[in-house]
């Protein structure tokens, strides 16, 4: 398998720059660990202070100043800074406190980053590509300074987290994905671009802000927008050529069209669809795990018929048919309500996402009814709309099921359907619950539940992973289906009952690997991969996930 196609290496400090400019370049640069010998060969003698620190020195000087900060923004700018400065002990620093720095450079913190990005920028990062450089798209690729690239995670900032048009202070979410893919996988940190496709914005907060720092335009639509798009795809196609394109929080307008024009086409996914649906999907397989029931018995009610709930319908319709169901019967389990009431075919006003999910029955409005009379055995929350999980539709959803299956998954906290709390206390401890964002855990009499956040970073560094290494061609929805079976085998009998859907965060280093492994198998068997795999594939996979320790110098 290693015929010079598996994940870059870091550079060799032979060919890093001396002195000043090796303190610079974060790739390299160690601080104030370089050792005597280093600092004698490399010029740095008398740049550095006399005292040569360990990485675990400088883990605690980061740690103490980290938790004087006086707000999670401060801890994200600071901790940006420290990327920017010292990558291999920004990566230590993380993967040493995921569960705590999660929250902080990802969602919700990186929401908030996002909203003042104009404000709090200090330096760029990643590659801006705007509606000004059509025609010279691959030349501005060129100027990455890495030539093997292999994950490129891209947004054009429409739809950012919950919330909305931040056009290109939406940056920081591919910034912050591919973070993930480093910490949760081990993909090492040269293997990722983030891209900003600029193509201006609608948010009338932004153009007025002077300090703005995207094009101060409305958002191109109709052709211009697709022209561009494509032109971006095929100058990756060309530039990068074995990287992975992973589209990440575009608008529902163009998400589902972008992932049907392309997924066939190039190597690609959309997490926001995909990644969703198999977390979710994982979720379901450990809740049933506790049910004891099959998924094909499922009848399964959607609030929220958006990117995140018809991509898990998708997914678990693909996994019904899978266990033998017709694809009209396994659609048939799945009913949607979106902001209008329950999807039914009468209704003439459904975008054609939808439309598999129209059945045969009278409309109704309110969310309470729907579930009296779909009468699901699973309520799944991707709305975005705080609350409306009320007591009213949880008892009616527990009067129905012995252990209702109840997700809230919209995020942030605040924007979830229901709490963690209300879902337990309102159904005595009988509700099989998991949320899209991080609830504490719940006291009920002598019982402690620790309900599972079905973060989809528990998916999609996974994938990248088994997708880098295996160099697939393409991403289906096969590796997503073994992406969540993966997941859902990593969770233990004690994680389950504890009331917990998904492993601990401080085990997913360990989760993404085994869906790396299933997901480079997927591409063998499914004539995708490009690389050979060799047998003892888990070894290979964990030999390959990056280790944030400073490189010897020669
Ligand atoms: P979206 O904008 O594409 O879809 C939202 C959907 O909710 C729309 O279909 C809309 O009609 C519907 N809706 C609005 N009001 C409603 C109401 N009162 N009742 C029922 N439906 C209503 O957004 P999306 O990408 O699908 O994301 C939705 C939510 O899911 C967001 O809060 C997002 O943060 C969350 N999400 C969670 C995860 C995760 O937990 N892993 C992943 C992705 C998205």
């Amino acid at each position: 398998m290693s015929d010079g196609t598996q994940v870059s290496p870091p550079a060799p400090v032979s060919e890093a720059p001396r002195g000043e400019d090796l303190l610079h370049n974060p790739a390299v640069n160690k601080g104030t660990a370089f050792t005597e010998e280093e600092r004698n060969t490399l010029g740095l003698r008398g740049l550095l202070p006399a005292r040569v620190c360990s990485q675990d020195e400088q883990v605690m000087r980061v740690m103490e100043n980290y938790r004087t900060k006086p707000n999670d923004l401060e801890k994200y700018v600071y901790l940006t800074a420290l990327h920017d400065r010292n990558e291999t002990l920004f990566y230590r620093v993380v993967m040493e406190h995921l569960p705590e720095m999660m929250p902080i450079i990802y969602t919700p913190t990186v929401g908030e980053a996002c909203q003042h990005y104009g404000h709090i920028y200090r330096r760029a990062r990643g590659l801006f590509v705007s509606a000004r450089d059509r025609g010279k798209i691959a030349d501005v690729l060129r100027n990455w300074p890495v030539e093997n690239v292999r994950l490129i995670v891209v947004t054009d900032g429409e739809r950012i987290l919950g919330l909305g048009d931040l056009g290109a202070n939406g940056m920081g979410i591919p910034v912050g994905k591919l973070s993930l893919y480093t910490a949760c996988a081990g993909v090492h940190p040269s293997c990722g671009l983030p891209i900003m496709l600029d193509v201006g914005t609608n948010n009338e907060t932004l153009l007025d802000d002077l300090l703005y720092l995207g094009l101060g335009q409305k958002r191109l639509r109709g052709q211009a927008y697709d022209d561009l798009v494509e032109e971006f795809v095929m100058a990756v196609q060309e530039v990068f050529p074995r990287a992975l394109i992973q589209f990440e929080d575009f608008g529902n307008v163009n998400a589902f069209r972008l992932l049907k024009k392309y997924r066939d086409r190039v190597c690609t996914f959309n997490d926001d669809v995909q990644g969703t649906a198999a977390v979710a999907l994982a979720g379901l397989y450990s809740a049933l795990r506790i049910t004891g029931d099959r998924l094909i018995d499922q009848r399964i009610l959607f609030a929220g018929a958006g990117e995140a709930g018809t991509g898990i319908a998708d997914i678990v319709v693909s996994a019904m048919m899978d266990n033998g169901l017709s694809h009209s019967e396994a659609a048939g389990r799945c009913w949607f309500v979106d902001s209008k009431g329950l999807v039914v075919k009468s209704r003439d006003d459904l975008q054609e996402h939808k439309r598999p999910y129209a059945h045969e029955h009278e409309f109704c409005e309110a969310l309470a009814d729907a579930v009296r009379c779909v009468r699901p055995t699973a309520l799944i929350g991707a709305s975005g709309q705080p609350g409306i999980f009320d007591r009213d539709v949880v008892d009616a959803v527990a009067s129905i099921n012995d252990r209702p299956i109840i997700f809230a998954l919209s995020n942030p906290t605040s924007k979830a359907e229901c709490t963690a709390e209300q879902a337990y206390g309102w159904t005595d401890g009988r509700a099989i619950f998991a949320s899209g964002s991080p609830f504490d855990p719940v006291t009920l009499g002598d019982r402690r539940l620790v309900p599972g956040q079905g973060n989809n970073a528990y998916i999609f560094p996974g994938v990248g992973l088994g997708v880098v290494l295996s160099g697939a061609t393409r991403v289906t929805d096969e590796m997503f289906f073994a992406a969540a079976r993966a997941l859902a085998d990593q969770v233990s009998t004690a994680d389950l009952d504890q009331g917990s859907l998904y492993p601990p965060l401080s085990r997913i280093r360990h989760a993404s690997q085994s869906i790396a492994v299933a997901v480079a198998r997927m591409a063998h068997e499914t004539g995708l991969a490009t690389i050979e795999i060799p047998g003892d594939l888990e070894s290979y996979v964990a030999s390959q996930m990056y280790e944030p320790t400073y490189a010897a110098s020669p």
